[in-house]
């Protein structure tokens, strides 16, 4: 028998592979640098991360919380509201870096596509450029993105929208969670 004949053990858990990514964009988005939301995204071809990405100012460019990005920090302090003023934002999205971090490494997502993971949902930029580089599926939390869906369909990608429950359960079991697995 193969496997010496063991057992399955019981009760031995781990994440899926969309629960394991969405995990890594969790990681990505804990270094972002936006006082207005933060958010973090993984680019995945064949179960095996790429790239990655945060949202914040670009490299050399003063942080958005040490008040690199004006239009943030006027979206904070209500002098403008949510969705105005983008095109005065200095922040790059998270899907936008993990896609540049991609042409600056010169990784291909490949044409048999490539998944995306984002903590959010992409905006239409984002999923421009996304299916531009060959990605055919979209995994987020949370929102679906409404105005992406006609770009969507066309493509033929898929939107796969997970639980955040699920995400909470995998961190609450990380070093210094309340589920915390001791070390065997
Ligand atoms: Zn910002
Ligand atoms: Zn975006």
């Amino acid at each position: 028998m193969p496997g010496g004949g063991r057992l399955p053990v019981s009760g031995f858990e781990r994440p899926t592979w969309d629960e394991y990514f969405m995990l890594q964009a969790e990681l990505a988005k804990l270094r972002s640098n936006c006082i207005v939301r933060k958010v973090g995204a993984v680019i995945v071809r064949d179960h095996r991360q790429l790239a990655t990405g945060y949202n914040g100012t670009p490299p050399g460019v003063k942080n958005c919380y040490e008040g690199g990005c004006e239009r943030c920090a006027e979206r904070i302090e209500g002098r403008i509201k949510s969705g105005e003023a983008l095109d005065r934002c200095l922040c790059n999205h998270a899907e936008a870096n993990a896609i540049m971090h991609c042409a600056i490494l010169g990784i291909g997502a490949g044409g048999g596509g490539a998944t995306m993971y984002t903590t959010f949902s992409p905006c239409l930029e984002c999923t421009k450029m996304a299916v531009t580089i060959g990605i055919r599926r979209f995994v987020c939390l949370d929102t679906y993105p409404e105005n992406t869906s006609r770009l969507v369909k066309e493509t033929s990608s898929e939107i796969t929208m997970m639980d955040k429950e699920k995400i909470s359960y995998w961190a609450s079991r990380m070093p210094g969670g309340s589920k915390e697995v001791p070390v065997r």
